[in-house]
């Protein structure tokens, strides 16, 4: 059975006024639900170094939002994946679609941030997902197709990649695809992950992520191939994170 991970995403959020908001996550992530699943929070690079300190004793990982595909050098404001892992950070979101959209990455730079990331030992959260109109077209799996393929480095493994499906349209929205839906593109990239990586796709963790709350995250959890969740708006109160915790 695959170990769920439930993930929060800060995005362009948080100062130092919210690392309570950290120290609450990381004093809530406790046992027994701990020891049977994986949490990370994802704050801005900003608070990376004081996160992975308050969350010593914690079972909270954390992890960045990005990083630079080379390992160093002339990249102005940007963060490597060495320096995360330099903050203690274990864990990096790539291919997120706001970068996608945002800073026009395209699916060839997000699997060489990837590739990037796991050469610093970082495990990847690539982040995949189609737009309304790609939706309304009716190219979901085409499109998920196309990133799975493009965007994760051939040298995945289940230990060092996580995919999450990520409907651009359902980020931020309140609007969720149907069950039937979510679990149609969850099988058909559980697929698509076998054919590529054989039996280690068995295991490779499968993220829903887009308007999640704890109202909403059981109903999600209990459709098939959904390893876990990718938290936006509702991570950055430890209240509501706790919220979607517990209903693991
Ligand atoms: P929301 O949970 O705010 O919809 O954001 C989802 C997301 O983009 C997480 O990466």
């Amino acid at each position: 059975k695959i170990r769920p991970l439930l993930a929060g995403n800060w995005k362009m959020n948080g100062t130092r006024a919210s690392l309570d908001q950290i120290k609450a996550i990381a004093d809530g992530v406790k046992a027994p639900l701990s020891e049977k699943i994986d949490t990370l929070l994802c704050p801005p690079a900003s608070l990376l170094y004081v996160a992975t300190a308050l969350c010593d004793d914690s079972p909270l990982a954390i992890g960045a939002q990005d990083c630079h595909q080379q390992i160093n050098g002339p990249h102005t404001g940007d963060i490597s994946a060495e320096m995360i892992a330099d903050c203690f950070g274990t864990h990096v979101i790539v291919g997120h679609s706001e970068r996608r959209r945002n800073h026009a990455e395209s699916d060839m730079l997000v699997r060489a941030k990837a590739e990037a990331a796991h050469a610093f030992g970082l495990t990847t959260i690539i982040c995949i997902g189609e737009t309304a109109y790609e939706r309304n077209s009716g190219q979901t799996l085409d499109v998920l197709k196309r990133e799975l393929g493009a965007s994760v480095p051939e040298s995945s493994t289940s230990e060092t990649t996580v995919i999450a499906y990520e409907p651009v349209w359902a980020i931020g929205s309140g609007q969720i695809p149907t069950r039937a839906d979510i679990e149609e593109a969850h099988a058909f990239m559980r697929d698509e992950l076998v054919e590529r990586f054989g039996t280690d796709g068995r295991n490779i963790r499968l993220l829903y992520g887009g308007s999640v709350n704890g109202d909403n995250a059981a109903e999600l959890l209990a459709i098939s191939n959904v390893n876990g969740l990718l938290v936006g708006g509702h991570s950055l109160k430890a209240v509501d994170f706790l919220a979607i915790y517990g209903a693991f």
